[in-house]
């Protein structure tokens, strides 16, 4: 169990500062997807949503939900949802810590998948519960 009482960051600086550069290089490829495959679809509304992604860098993902009536991109903004939520994340004292269980993540599998919110075992009890449908 963590330490109760007062706040303190499981990972260093240095992690998760790699970490940080990590999510915002898989950020910047998938805004570049999505945006191309909005418009690719010729929309005008599609088009917009698109140079929008491109030129902020900070925009909360809510905009998106227009795109993701979009099938394709169903997959892209829901990822781009998980890594900006686990930028915001980063810089709060229980980043790293699953949520389910509050165990610590290792680092290795945060390096891996940034965007993880949970231990191994308590991702495998979830993906055998509600089914590979289910994921991430
Ligand atoms: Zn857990």
């Amino acid at each position: 169990m963590p330490l109760t009482g007062h706040h303190r960051h499981y990972f260093t600086i240095e992690q998760r500062e790699t970490l940080q550069r990590q999510l915002e290089r898989r950020a910047a490829a998938l805004r570049e997807a999505i945006a191309t495959a909005l418009r690719a679809t010729g929309d005008a509304q599609a088009a917009g949503l698109a140079n929008h992604l491109e030129e902020t860098d900070d925009e909360p993902v809510a905009d998106l939900e227009s795109a993701i009536e979009i099938a394709a991109l169903e997959r892209e903004v829901r990822e781009l949802r998980a890594v900006e939520s686990a930028r915001k994340r980063l810089h709060e004292p229980d980043f790293g810590l699953c949520e389910d269980c509050e165990a610590e993540i290792p680092y290795a599998r945060l390096s891996a998948n940034p965007t993880a919110i949970r231990c191994v075992g308590c991702q495998t009890q979830r993906e055998r519960g509600a089914g590979p449908a289910a994921r991430l």
